[in-house]
């Protein structure tokens, strides 16, 4: 724990670290030290974690990365965090992200930017550690914590870790409980373990996962061994390959990192399967209309009375300016985007064109994931992200819809409420890390650790 928050202050350049917990954190390794030497070690014993500020922190201040949250201190824990400190396990402090986990680079954030602890070969130009749990990724790749929490929408957990060369999981929706933590799309948003390790990735969502009466969307479920289930023997298992993953202008070394990870199992025994997941190509465009549609109507409760920021107002303001000037100031670009389509593609008039057209695409790509599973696949093969991590500000002034593509492999996951898992896999030609990705049958997160690990 010392040396953690040491490396944090030599780390502040990486801005990760949005704010510090010291004081709880030593004193959380104090109670550590006792439980080991009494010899009653929990799991997570005396391990310091970095949190992810969407996380809430009784009295530490949880702010999801927007101004909007300025100076709100929850007055309680999410089921989560509450979870690990029973385990033993040290809050270093609350790590950087996307503004209300909306964005793939970690620009979006009223703390700015978060630095990649990689640099392309020869160059000091700074890259995005991706989004939208940046913080997460960069602090867990460059040793300032011994793992992370992090969310997962639409990507954020396996972007963010294919992007810095760690390892990063997105459990079954239900697998976690959502219970406080700040909701982005509620019907998609789970959280998982982002570590340095498969093993490191088992153990932490082990202390994570598990039913909880507080969300009625989590599952009632005993939480596996998933640390047993780590043999590294998959042989006899089909990998599945999705043909509509293989897309247009996808680059060579992209291409390339696949093909040895397809060929990596094969070596240990896999059985390779061409498979197809015929919707693939609708899943971006179904995301970013449910997506903001909950976001909206999630985001609705920031009104300027019940948390953080209250914009200044003149003689005769009423309540609907207060609304109007407390979202306009508290609000980032990013999330205003997002509100708005959300209440567009909500509005009476759209709902049955955009809304309800998008739930049927979702159930199709659902549907496609069942079919393949029950042909007998254990595990789906994809790359993770199509490019390596890009230079921070790169990407901010294309048009939004490129900072979207960013997530054409991760979204369909989520829209199946499947677990997926993203594993270093190589570097790129100027050495950047790259990450492939594999899908699991819903619950089965024992045994798609276990493919994982037999790729690492
Ligand atoms: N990049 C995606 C978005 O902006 C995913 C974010 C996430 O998974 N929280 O919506």
């Amino acid at each position: 724990t010392q040396s953690c928050l040491t490396e944090i202050e030599n780390a502040r350049f990486l801005n990760a670290f949005v704010h510090n917990t010291p004081e709880i954190a030593l004193d959380q390794a104090n109670t550590a030290d006792t439980r080991i030497a009494e010899g009653d070690a929990p799991d997570m014993c005396g391990i310091p974690l970095g949190i992810k500020d969407l996380f809430c922190t009784k009295g530490v201040p949880s702010q999801a990365a927007s101004a909007i949250l300025n100076g709100f201190k929850p007055e309680y824990e999410s089921t989560i965090t509450s979870q690990l400190w029973t385990a033993g396990a040290v809050m270093l402090g609350k790590l950087n992200m996307d503004e209300f986990a909306m964005g793939s680079s970690n620009e979006t954030s009223t703390y700015g930017d978060v630095v990649n602890p990689w640099r392309r070969d020869g160059s000091n130009t700074q890259l995005t550690p991706g989004g939208s749990s940046g913080g997460s990724a960069s602090a867990v790749a460059a040793d300032l914590c011994l793992g992370a929490t992090g969310t997962d929408t639409g990507g954020s957990i396996r972007q963010p870790a294919a992007f810095v060369g760690i390892t990063g999981m997105k459990p079954t929706y239900g697998r976690c409980s959502r219970w406080g933590i700040v909701a982005f799309a509620s019907s998609l948003d789970q959280a998982g373990p982002m570590t340095k390790s498969v093993r490191d990735a088992a153990i932490l969502l082990g202390a994570m996962a598990g039913h909880d009466p507080k969300d009625s969307t989590s599952a009632e479920l005993a939480v596996p061994d998933f640390e047993a289930a780590l043999t590294g023997d998959i042989k006899g298992k089909k990998i599945g390959l999705p043909k509509e993953y293989r897309m247009d202008g996808m680059p060579g070394e992209i291409e390339k990192l696949w093909a040895d990870g397809a060929e990596m199992m094969r070596d240990a025994g896999a059985e390779l399967v061409d498979i197809s997941l015929p919707h693939t190509k609708y899943a971006l465009p179904a995301y970013y209309v449910v997506a903001p549609a909950e976001a909206s109507s999630n985001l609705a409760r920031y009104d300027g009375v019940r948390f953080g920021h209250r914009a200044a107002l003149s003689q005769g303001d009423g309540i609907t300016e207060m609304y109007e000037k407390t979202r306009a100031e508290g609000f980032g670009d990013e999330v205003k985007r997002r509100v708005m389509i959300g209440t567009y593609v909500l509005s009476a008039g759209f709902y049955d064109a955009y809304y309800n057209r998008a739930r049927k695409v979702r159930t199709l790509i659902k549907k496609d994931f069942e079919d393949v599973f029950a042909q007998g696949i254990d595990a789906i093969l994809t790359p993770a992200t199509p490019s390596a991590a890009f230079g921070l500000g790169e990407m901010t002034d294309a048009d939004p819809v490129q900072m979207y593509l960013n997530d054409v492999f991760t979204v369909t996951v989520n829209l199946a409420g499947l677990p997926g898992i993203a594993v270093p896999a190589g570097v790129d030609n100027q050495g950047l890390p790259l990450a492939l990705q594999l899908i699991g049958r819903p619950w089965e997160e024992a045994d798609l650790l276990n493919h994982a690990y037999a790729l690492e």
